[in-house]
């Protein structure tokens, strides 16, 4: 009826105006959600395709908003990138997981390599090294405990200060990864430039490997052109075992997605860490 499209009309356009006060009482509450001690991390295990071994973790960022409970990192990150409080936010992400992997180091547990995001905005920041170093030495983990991931975007019109901030990053033995591998800006070039230590196939790659003959060619691609140049492979979003068992065959080193675990908070991610052995 007339009246039912009316408040259908009004609903709608009342739950729009919902989505932007959303973005916009989120990037206000952005601002002091560092000083509220809102933010936690979760670590989702990288785990030895071959062994099923715990090799390391990657640091994840959670967002415990006070009204609207918890945000996802692919809402409140862009707004972070946009505002620049990104630079604060992941200082504390890189604190907190050197923090926490030294934490389980003098525990006792075996050693891994714990992998933190950064945002193209952090690698350009001014000092950005002295500001790596200072929280790498104050955690007192050995540097070779970390990795930085970053994204094939970051080196869009960035190029030469992205790879003369690998080099130092080399030289100082942290490690770095090149995240959703295959989704952006990747050139050959690049890979053969920059030294890295492990490519991360973006898990869209994943999701039907077993039916789409283009996806599965892809990721062969990747290992065998990885193998050639002495670079690490993880895959990410594997969630079943016949995804799990095709990459085995394939040779490809890590694995990290749900069929091992979801990302799970420290207290359970050192029970896990306990046992080594993810089956
Ligand atoms: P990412 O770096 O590609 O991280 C992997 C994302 O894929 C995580 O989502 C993880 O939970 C999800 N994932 C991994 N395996 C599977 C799987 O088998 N199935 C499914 N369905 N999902 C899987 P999450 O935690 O929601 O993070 C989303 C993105 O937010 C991250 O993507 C990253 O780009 C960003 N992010 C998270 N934490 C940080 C941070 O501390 N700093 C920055 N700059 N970005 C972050
Ligand atoms: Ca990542
Ligand atoms: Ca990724
Ligand atoms: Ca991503």
């Amino acid at each position: 009826s007339k009246s039912q499209g009316r408040d259908q009309a009004q609903c709608y356009s009342s739950s729009l105006n919902i989505e932007s006060f959303k973005k916009f009482t989120l990037s206000n509450d952005l601002r002091k959600a560092l000083d509220k001690n809102e933010f936690f991390l979760q670590y989702m295990p990288r785990v030895d395709t071959n062994t099923t071994e715990i090799l390391g973790a990657e640091a994840l960022i959670r967002w415990n908003h006070p009204d609207w409970g918890l945000v996802s990192p692919t809402d409140f990150i862009p707004i972070a990138e946009e505002t620049g409080l990104i630079v604060p936010i992941g200082e504390w992400v890189l604190r907190e997981a050197c923090k926490q992997n030294k934490q389980w180091q003098d525990m006792g547990l075996p050693p891994i390599t714990v992998s933190v995001n950064f945002s193209v905005q952090q690698l350009l920041k001014q000092n950005i090294l002295q500001s790596i170093d200072q929280i790498v030495e104050e955690s007192g983990i050995s540097p070779d405990r970390l990795e930085i991931e970053i994204t094939e975007s970051s080196f869009i019109s960035n190029e030469k200060e992205v790879i003369q901030l690998l080099v130092e990053l080399k030289k100082r033995k942290i490690k770095v990864s090149l995240d959703d591998f295959g989704t952006g800006y990747s050139s050959l070039y690049l890979l053969k430039r920059l030294a890295l230590d492990t490519i991360k196939i973006d898990k869209s790659f994943v999701e039907e490997i077993l039916t789409d003959p283009v996806n599965k060619s892809i990721i062969e691609c990747i290992l065998n052109l990885a193998k050639a140049l002495h670079i690490n492979v993880v895959t990410e979003g594997v969630e079943t075992a016949e995804q799990y068992a095709f990459l085995k065959e394939k040779k490809c080193n890590e694995i990290q997605g749900y069929y091992f675990s979801r990302p799970i908070d420290p207290e359970e991610f050192m029970h896990l860490l306990k046992n080594k052995l993810m089956i």
